[in-house]
């Protein structure tokens, strides 16, 4: 069965919800993990019941452990062991056992024993019409990789005995994966996929805790999928992911990320046009994502008094109010191409928005070249799309649900798809504003740490973004982990924020917020200086920076003291790199909620992250400072 799979142990939950997500996601196939059946409270024949009722094949029983080449007794008690295995798998009418190579410290290092206990198990599960499939562990105790594993498979030589190959211990301890495609196809039994992060640890504690659905991690994936079906090999292609995240999280969600991780492998590896058969596989003809040009807006919901007080920040940092929405009550507030938009409505979806997050960003818009297609592409990736409530003669913007309910617009980036601003809203002023900031640099979105790999496979898969390396640092109050998602052209660039700890400063974003969401707004200016000194004049408030901090500069770099010193006196931020320089600074956050970041780009291509751990320290003071206040 030529099919995208995936494993139970990938889910938390029970057996039955586990099946019922994998089904709804779409998938076909299912590897059933024997703990899952040990925890559940019915027969075997019940589970093969359930998963013909959802359409889902069970491919494989796992994980037989321990056996080949152990001692004496235990070698005898190992074969009865298999025997109630192969019972168990003719009442769930499963045709195939996964083996994994010994780890056990009996285990002798003994090709042609172990070869011989392969074949025998092999004969026992033939004589039951069953197939054994026998996999490499990265740290199994003699057998470590899977030439050392076919060797074996080779040896035992049954037709019914073949390869697991895992493209997590295919790829964790380097070995090429090119030699995979010489394999006879027929004699893999099963294909497992996992990416993992590219950290520097034991290959079983990375194993265990931070496998990933591919396109999260590191591992060369996609050329391991490629080598697998070189071989000829038709079968299962199975996601096989430890991850105490994935465990924790809704069932539905993972499994729908799954999907949409394998979905988006068929569609890079139908790209390379190496292996045609992929497009039998569902991903290999997904509408292509579309090339956005810019952020067109950005979105707040809020009401009362706090929406004047985000107005007031606004108007500070140069923007000015232009349009009022010609039925709803909604404002635009703009600065050369940087739109944002303030929603007080009452009722819909910004208002319920507001009711549960608080004033925060409830929408962004992406100016797109092609709308329905994005949209085609969002639907077939299981993601929800959304049409909000209209006025008589206004435009209908179409919108793609993100992951924690927010929504993200499609707007068609042609004249007649930007007419929706003079169609929509009456402007009381001319169109074309001037002023210092010219456009949106980034958009930090902080994340829910059991969230992250879903928010990441949606900007990856569902919008075609890319992401850049994980960037780390200390928080005052636990740690903080950061990785852009980009468009391809970089005129949209997320940095989706994680932090450990009960008190960082994300950690209480996500408490002041009940969620997810974007924290930060990075507005780009050509002159930060003269943008600092006129926001200061007109009261806006920017985070302190401590004076430490600008001795530590002047001790790093060659600056002009009079340079350093109108930093200091502004509380300018400053970073370099091999190719430029880079100068920022942060508003004081929004009733300890968002904030806003100016930046000036010198040839600079990176986010600032060295004054990460500053800018935390200041924020966590002056919440600190406030609550002690209040
Ligand atoms: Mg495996």
């Amino acid at each position: 069965m030529f099919a995208w799979s995936i494993a139970t142990v990938c889910l938390g939950g029970t057996l039955e919800s586990k099946l019922s997500a994998i089904a709804k996601a779409g998938f076909r196939a299912v590897e059933l993990f024997e703990n899952d059946l040990t925890f559940f409270n019915g027969r075997p024949s019940d589970v093969r019941r359930m998963a013909d009722d959802l359409g889902l094949s069970i491919v494989a029983l796992q994980p037989m452990r321990d056996f080949e080449g152990m001692p004496g007794a235990a070698r005898l008690r190992n074969f009865e062991r298999a025997e109630r295995k192969f019972d168990l798998m003719d009442e769930l009418g499963v045709n195939l056992l996964c083996l994994c190579s010994n780890v056990s410290p009996e285990a002798i290092n003994d090709d042609r024993q172990a070869a011989a206990d392969l074949a025998e198990l092999a004969d026992r599960a033939g004589a039951r019409g069953l197939r054994i499939g026998y996999e490499a562990l990265a740290w199994g105790t003699h057998i470590k990789d899977w030439m050392q594993a076919w060797h074996l498979v080779e040896l035992a030589d049954r037709p019914n005995l073949g390869l697991v190959l895992d493209s997590f211990h295919a790829c964790v301890r380097g070995n090429p994966i090119a030699p995979m495609a010489d394999l006879p196809g027929d004699k893999i039994a099963l294909v497992q996929v996992a990416d993992a992060p590219g950290l520097l640890m034991d290959a079983l504690a990375l194993s265990r805790h931070h496998r990933c659905f591919p396109g999260q991690g590191d591992l060369p994936v996609d050329a391991f999928i490629e080598a697998c079906l070189a071989t000829g090999y038709r079968g299962p292609v199975s996601l096989e992911i430890f991850n105490d995240q994935f465990r924790g999280a809704l069932p539905g969600q993972i499994a729908l990320d799954g999907m949409r991780a394998l979905e988006a492998c068929a569609e890079r590896i139908a790209k390379t046009g190496r292996t045609p058969d992929i497009e039998r596989l569902p991903g290999a003809h997904l509408p292509a994502p579309s090339t956005v040009s810019k952020v067109e807006f950005v979105e707040f919901a809020t009401a009362g008094p706090e929406g004047d007080k985000l107005e007031a920040v606004l108007r500070g940092l140069g923007f000015q109010k232009v349009a009022q929405h010609r039925s709803k009550e909604v404002v635009l507030l703009r600065q050369n191409g940087v739109n944002i938009v303030i929603n007080r409505e009452r009722d819909g979806f910004a208002h319920s928005f507001y009711l549960v997050h608080g004033t925060s960003v409830c929408a962004m818009a992406f100016a797109v070249d092609h709308v329905d297609r994005t949209l085609d592409r969002a639907n077939a990736l299981g993601a929800t799309t959304y049409h909000g409530r209209i006025g008589a003669g206004e435009a209908t913007i179409p919108a793609v649900r993100g992951v924690e309910g927010s929504l993200i617009y499609l707007i068609s980036d042609t004249p007649e798809g930007l007419g929706f601003w003079e169609r929509d809203f009456v402007f009381e002023q001319s169109a074309q504003v001037g002023g210092p900031i010219t456009g949106i640099d980034h958009l930090s979105n902080t994340v829910r740490r059991p969230e992250f790999f879903t928010w990441l496979t949606f900007y990856k898969a569902v919008l075609g973004f890319e992401d850049v390396p994980q960037v780390e640092v200390a928080d005052p109050y636990g740690a903080f982990y950061s990785r852009c998602v980009r468009t391809p052209n970089r005129s949209v660039q997320i940095p989706l924020n994680v932090s450990d700890g009960g008190a960082t400063v994300l950690a209480r974003f996500l408490d002041a917020t009940s969620g997810s969401g974007v924290q930060q707004i990075a507005f780009e200016t050509p002159d930060l200086f003269s943008f600092v000194e006129k926001a200061r004049s007109e009261g806006v408030t920017f985070l302190p920076i401590p004076d430490n901090y600008y001795a530590d500069l002047a001790a790093r770099y060659d600056l002009d003291p009079a340079l350093l010193e109108q930093m200091r006196s502004l509380g300018i931020l400053y970073d370099r790199s091999a190719t430029g320089e880079f100068f920022h600074i942060y508003t004081e956050s929004f009733d300890d909620r968002f904030f806003f970041e100016v930046l000036e780009r010198r040839d600079y291509d990176l986010f600032g992250a060295a004054n990460t751990p500053v800018r935390l320290v200041a924020q966590a003071r002056s919440q600190d400072a406030r609550r002690a206040i209040s």
